[in-house]
């Protein structure tokens, strides 16, 4: 009963936090755009939250680099179960533009799970806040709301 209400109130309410693990800022730029009232994602009862502590979802833009790589790691492990991650743009999802460069592991998912990729360079608003609403879909287990790709490590 509790779980249930938890998970209720998770998909009520998801709480972001995001991190720039390498990105050149334009993907970060747009991830508070979607915060913005002319996107307005918190219509979607999403908040962005300072703490992984309190977070559901990591937003993480950019690839990881070997600088960001352990405190990716760290804010990954700060956050309560279940936990998802997004990751936010080309850079994010595969490693994009700096894929196999010397100080670049790769994209998000060459470091922790990822349950959902949104590619663009920088990434649309639009395309952030469609797929926040299709991971929610995936945590109710709405699975046909939901043509995401998913990682089979994903939790
Ligand atoms: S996907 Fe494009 S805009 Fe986003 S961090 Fe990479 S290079 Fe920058």
């Amino acid at each position: 009963m509790l779980k249930q209400l938890i998970k209720k109130s998770r998909i009520s309410s998801p709480w972001l936090v995001h991190f720039n693990s390498g990105a050149c800022n334009a993907c970060d730029i747009e991830v508070v755009d979607t915060l913005t009232p002319r996107f307005d994602l918190e219509r979607f009862g999403v908040l962005l939250k300072a703490t992984p502590r309190h977070a559901d979802i990591l937003v993480c833009s950019g690839p990881v680099t070997r600088q960001t790589r352990d405190r990716l790691i760290r804010i990954y492990q700060q956050m309560p179960e279940p936990r998802f991650v997004v990751a936010v743009g080309s850079c994010a999802c595969t490693g994009g533009v700096f894929h196999g460069c010397y100080s670049v592991h790769g994209g998000v998912d060459a470091v922790i799970p990822v349950d959902a990729y949104i590619p663009g360079c920088p990434v649309r608003p639009d395309a952030i806040i469609d797929g926040v609403v299709k991971l929610l879909g995936k945590i109710r287990g709405d699975t046909e709301a939901c043509p995401l790709q998913s990682n089979s490590k994903a939790i």
